[in-house]
């Protein structure tokens, strides 16, 4: 017996009623006020905050890029401490001498990559350092 059922597949699981649920997509910087990419919002201090996006842009690339409504975004999380920590990290990377192993409030000459104590022998501020872990003179 012969039920017929590629009919049923073609249903459309939304309805009819249902709107479309494609979004506008803009030309490349004409994106309505109003409307900005995660990177912009970045750039105001802002985030999506969990909103749909409204609307595509497109992009150099081969992907569109999202726009989100700027009324609706939320400032940016403050800082966790994860962050906090590889931000630190990486600044500790920059400040510390791998001569002497001290840590300076500043960050090295990059061109020298020490300090300049050991570099040419002028003597370190001890205000402007920590003694590092890896200093055997550390007072
Ligand atoms: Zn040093």
């Amino acid at each position: 017996m012969h039920t017929n059922d590629n009919d049923l597949v073609d249903v459309d699981p939304f309805g009819p009623e249902e709107p479309p649920t494609t979004i506008p997509v803009y030309k490349r910087n004409q994106a309505p006020e109003g409307l900005a990419t995660k990177r912009q919002l970045k750039e105001l201090g802002l985030r999506p905050g969990g909103q749909q996006v409204v609307a595509e842009v497109e992009t150099r690339g081969p992907k569109n890029g999202f726009l989100y409504e700027i009324a609706l975004a939320k400032p940016v999380r403050p800082m966790t401490l994860a962050k906090e920590y590889a931000l630190d990290k990486a600044m500790a990377a920059r400040q510390t001498c791998p001569e002497c192993g001290r840590r300076f409030f500043y960050c090295l000459r990059i061109s020298l990559g020490i300090c300049l104590e050991c570099h040419e022998g002028t003597p370190a501020d001890p205000t402007s350092y920590l003694n590092g872990p890896a200093s055997p003179t550390a007072a």
